[in-house]
């Protein structure tokens, strides 16, 4: 079932040039002979890595929520939104297209994501073999949505440029915004410090 492996082998892909080397004799630091760059089997220390900065992530997605993410100032007065009012108040007044973007991109879209790691990093952590295939795709799922993160940030400037637009007001990130922000960017290096053939390796060992 399992097909072989170049570590297996006794043979190391190199990360940066992709050129495939002979695992040198232990003891010898390995290094790639085309681009000198170290080889390593798997991402060196990919699971503490990965789980400092997803703690990291979650810790500050508690500020990102509860902090307002937008200050706005008009002649009537001044109001601070978090993520949760800012959406409510665009249910409310009908906008529900974007009230709907913005909750499922700042709230749905984070919060999933931070799941979704937990549940690789304590399963590669245990050496589960439960489920590989769909933990395998989990994680392409989790590191395809990374790349389009940055576009709840193109909403809120839309956004602002419709507040500015309508009322006359100023409008500024609050310090939510900056906690959600470092969220973002937290979450998108945890998903790429874990190395995805740790979901494969307790399999390995299992068919011998
Ligand atoms: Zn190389």
């Amino acid at each position: 079932m399992i097909a072989a492996t170049a570590a297996g082998a006794g043979l190391l892909v190199c990360h940066a040039c992709g050129l495939l080397s002979r695992l040198p004799a232990a003891g010898h630091h390995p290094a790639c002979a085309r681009c000198e760059a170290s080889l390593h089997e798997r991402k060196p220390d990919s699971i503490s890595r990965a789980w400092a900065f997803l703690i990291a992530a979650c810790v500050l997605y508690i500020p990102a929520n509860v902090l307002p993410v937008m200050e706005t100032g008009s002649m009537f007065g001044a109001q601070s939104d978090t993520i949760m009012s800012g959406v409510v108040y665009l249910w409310t007044s009908g906008s529900w297209p974007l009230a709907a973007i913005i909750f499922i991109a700042s709230i749905m879209v984070p919060g999933s994501k931070l799941m979704a790691l937990t549940v690789l990093l304590v399963s590669a952590q245990r050496r589960s073999t439960w489920k590989p295939l769909e933990r395998a795709k989990l994680y392409r799922v989790v590191e395809f949505v990374g790349r389009w993160s940055m576009v709840d940030i193109y909403v809120a400037a839309i956004l602002t440029a419709l507040v500015q637009f309508k009322a006359l007001a100023t409008i500024k990130a609050g310090p939510g915004a900056i906690a959600f922000g470092a969220v973002v960017v937290l979450t998108m290096f945890a998903a790429e410090s874990f190395d995805p053939r740790l979901i494969w390796d307790p399999l390995k060992r299992t068919h011998g």
